[in-house]
């Protein structure tokens, strides 16, 4: 069984509905998904409604750093009340991002240290979302004492030293498609060294299809090629890692893995 930690999955990316692409996946042998609800309180309340629905999936709930001007003490409120929603198993994706710069650097700072506070509030995890800004992201995780919670590098495209000290807050590290990139090489490093207890893979829906797919729109049952790659590189069996990664996502999401789908076990 395996367990995606990371997709997008609103009706815009997939107009055939949620409910078709995952029937796919299933079929393929993903039999857990974390939806990611941001972009707006529509998309985070449309992860959690598929996550009431449906057993085998789990949302989040967050400002995405692109959004981070969108941010109103209104949003943040409705927001902390959807954080606390059972099926709402992380606090996320939320961080920073100086590679687009959608909004000021200052404005996603104060949004993203503001959902570490919530996520300490409502004592769960963090989904990470970095890019171009390893030192801001990593000092801002340890002054705000991300560490009581720990959480997910999701996306994971940084070196080893950023992967260190991410770990040693307590986070887990998710490979994307990009683990299946030619070039990726300081992400294959960390792939093949980092502690197996630490790993997970993720789509990010509908972007980053892995290679073979590469350059078609992402969707979860895709999340086998990044799993096979992360197992080639470890040298490890496929199964293996495809149990360690699933049970190590329901251990940061807090989950039984159970028959009857994802049952949240509480912190
Ligand atoms: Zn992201
Ligand atoms: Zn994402």
């Amino acid at each position: 069984m395996l367990f995606d930690t990371h997709c997008h999955l609103d009706d815009g990316s997939f107009p055939e509905g949620a409910d078709a692409v995952l029937a796919r996946a299933r079929g393929a042998g993903v039999g857990a998904f974390a939806c990611i609800g941001v972009g707006s309180l529509e998309h985070a309340r449309g992860a959690v409604a598929l996550a009431e629905r449906c057993p085998d999936v789990v949302a989040t709930a967050g400002i995405h750093p692109h959004d981070a001007t969108s941010a109103d003490p209104a949003l943040e409120a409705e927001l902390a009340l959807l954080a606390s929603h059972p099926r709402v198993v992380a606090v996320g994706e939320v961080g920073l991002d100086y590679h687009y710069d959608h909004s000021p650097r200052a404005v996603q700072q104060g949004v993203f240290a503001r959902a570490i506070a919530l996520a300490r509030r409502v004592k769960k995890p963090l989904v990470i979302h970095t890019r171009s800004a390893p030192e801001d992201t990593l000092s801002i995780l340890e002054a705000e004492g991300a560490r009581d919670v720990g959480g997910i590098i999701h996306c994971f495209s940084e070196d080893r030293a950023f992967a260190e000290r991410a770990l040693a807050l307590g986070f887990y590290i998710s490979f994307s498609g990009i683990l299946t990139f030619k070039n990726a090489r300081s992400v294959h490093e960390v792939a093949a060294w980092a502690p197996e207890d630490r790993l997970l893979v993720e789509t990010d829906s509908p972007y980053l299809a892995p290679v073979p797919l590469r350059g078609k729109k992402c969707e979860p049952a895709y999340v086998v090629h990044t799993l096979a790659r992360l197992a080639e590189l470890r040298g490890a069996d496929r199964d293996r890692i495809a149990e360690a990664t699933s049970d190590n996502a329901a251990r940061i999401f807090r989950l039984a893995l159970g028959a009857g789908g994802l049952e949240v076990a509480g912190p």
